[in-house]
């Protein structure tokens, strides 16, 4: 299949060559024909696969050719971090750079002011976070109204991250008739009850395999270290590793203190997670795009989808409690077709999750038995007492999961009763 098979507007299509897009990736091929027939879409899937075009360049076609005399929002994709709406408002300009269609992001942690007056002059395509876009919604800024298509993206995230409440309120002020596109990483009961709520009955479902087919592009590799040696084991493999390197902390705190080290030993090295502010993520992530940066650090949740082009190393400084975490991780780099490396440290209480790991992609990943620090490796596992696992494969407890409020604003939100 071709992109000029699929029956698009010239000026998407002319747009889809700049961008050195040859052929439809597996998503694109099956769900492009059908959001186009104007079909609700469940897709299990995750960024990395070629989503975000999947299902911009659709609603972009079809609102082209049926043309409203006044701008007003025709579509709305909500997402649950700032960086991801960017990406997918970036992508969204891209596709209708030659079209006469405008397309806007708003998400919280920055001044509003500039998102309303984008938003006064006439916007047909929006990318929001939910918190930041009921806030304006509230204030009289924003009119759905005569919204037409609606996306969910990054719905287990999206729960993950507390956002269900804000979810319901959406969908009370978008119109019930509408195209609705529902986007998952992972299908578990309360988001399949979630789609339910949002997709019309007759939605079509489309499932990519990523986990399997990013695993398989990306080279793995683990090493067992002490975990008071991984600043040092750090530092040595970097010195092997030519390009950026987008290194994976579990905690905000323990990305930080990885930055502090690495600048001590002259790494060019920022930190990005919740605690920073939305200028300095962003700020932090701009230099690593532009390879001004050597490493960035970060929490799950701030990196999860974003998407940076030619990255060949990802570091599992700390590996994650919960398996497909690293399958997310490990997909930052391996993007669209290309290759990439995954090397992670394990200290002796975190072989329990490199075995749920492995349980998940159905394969060992190939261990490094030669490297400077197998003593001080050794000897952490000898302790039974280091090597007590927090309860590996299960979700971190509550207080442990992502703040409410990453991704919007801080006073807005509900107080729990006691
Ligand atoms: P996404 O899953 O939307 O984050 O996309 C992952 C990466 O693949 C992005 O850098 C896209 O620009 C790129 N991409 C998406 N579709 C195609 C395609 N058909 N051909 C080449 N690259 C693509």
């Amino acid at each position: 299949m071709t992109f000029d098979s699929l029956g698009l507007d010239s000026r998407i299509l002319s747009a889809l060559k700049k961008q050195g897009y040859k052929t439809p990736t597996p998503i694109q091929a099956q769900s492009i024909p059908l959001l186009l027939n104007g079909q609700d879409l469940l897709g299990t899937a995750q960024t990395g696969t070629g989503k975000t075009a999947a299902f911009t360049i659709p609603i972009l076609q079809q609102i082209l050719k049926s043309p409203s005399k006044k701008r007003r929002i025709r579509a709305l994709v909500v997402t649950p971090t700032r960086e991801l709406a960017i990406q997918i408002a970036e992508n969204a300009k891209w596709y209708s750079a030659d079209t006469p269609l405008r397309t806007a992001v708003i998400f919280g942690g920055v001044g509003q002011n500039p998102q309303i007056d984008q938003l006064k002059k006439g916007i047909d395509f929006l990318v929001a976070t939910p918190g930041r876009l009921l806030d304006l919604h509230s204030q009289g800024h924003i009119n759905l109204n005569d919204l037409n298509h609606f996306v969910l993206d990054e719905a287990d995230q999206m729960l993950d991250m507390g956002f269900i409440h804000d979810i319901r309120k959406l969908l009370k002020i978008i119109p019930p008739k509408r195209q609705s596109l529902f986007f998952s990483a992972t299908m578990p009961k309360d988001i399949i009850s979630l789609s339910k709520q949002i997709l019309q009955v007759n939605y079509k479902q489309i499932r990519i395999a990523v986990e399997k087919r990013t695993a398989d592009r990306v080279s793995q590799a683990v090493y067992y270290v002490a975990k008071k040696e991984k600043p040092s084991m750090l530092l040595e493999l970097l010195k092997t590793m030519e390009g950026s390197v987008l290194v994976f902390g579990r905690t905000k705190h323990g990305c930080d203190k990885v930055v502090r080290i690495l600048n001590k030993k002259g790494v060019k090295a920022a930190a990005i997670h919740g605690n920073k502010s939305q200028n300095a993520r962003q700020k932090a992530l701009k230099s690593f795009k532009a390879g001004e940066l050597k490493v960035l650090v970060a929490t799950d949740i701030a990196a999860r989808g974003i998407d940076i082009s030619g990255l060949e190393h990802v570091v599992n400084y700390e590996l994650p409690n919960i398996a497909e975490t690293y399958v997310h991780r490990i997909g930052r780099t391996g993007r669209a077709d290309s290759s990439g490396a995954s090397v992670s440290l394990c200290a002796a209480d975190e072989r329990e999750y490199l075995k749920e790991i492995e349980k998940l992609i159905k394969a060992s990943i190939p261990l490094v038995e030669d490297h400077p620090f197998t003593a001080g490796a050794a000897q952490e596992w000898s302790d039974p007492e280091n090597r007590k696992p927090k309860k590996p494969g299960q979700r971190p407890p509550r207080r442990n999961r992502p703040k409410v409020n990453e991704g919007r604003n801080i006073h807005r939100r509900p107080k729990k009763r006691r």
